[in-house]
């Protein structure tokens, strides 16, 4: 699995995002340990907080179906910028993702640029 490929596959999701109030549309795709991917779309509601971000139905997705670890996600936005996830989808993927190894896949510049999940969140909670 590229990184292209996994990028494809968030983009694809996206179209199936539910984003009628914001009309910012989300779509990630995550690589679990399996090799299986997982992808997910942000899920908006008229109660706000009810709100789930792309990247955590993506991996919801697949912890519902078992998977405990991923290697990395793509998360891409309808927007013509990157799309880098929320604090609390970074506190939830340092539950599921090895901070030092674990890549976060966005697009940035015409390409795609690749950040270690402890760049984006290094002191995440931890019990
Ligand atoms: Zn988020």
């Amino acid at each position: 699995m590229t990184n292209e490929e996994l990028i494809s596959m968030a983009k694809k999701a996206m179209e199936n995002s539910y984003s009628p109030y914001s009309e910012f549309r989300v779509g990630a795709a995550a690589l679990g340990k399996s090799g299986t991917v997982y992808t997910g779309v942000n899920i908006e509601n008229a109660s706000y907080g009810a709100t789930v971000c792309a990247e955590r139905c993506a991996m919801f997705k697949g912890i519902s179906e078992g998977e405990r670890s991923f290697s990395r996600i793509a998360v891409v936005c309808g927007a013509n910028r990157p799309a880098p996830p929320c604090g609390m989808c970074l506190q939830v993927m340092t539950e599921f993702m090895e901070p030092e190894t674990g890549e976060i896949l966005l697009e940035e510049n015409g390409g795609i640029k690749v950040y270690k999940l402890k760049e984006l969140i290094p002191l995440a909670f931890k019990l």
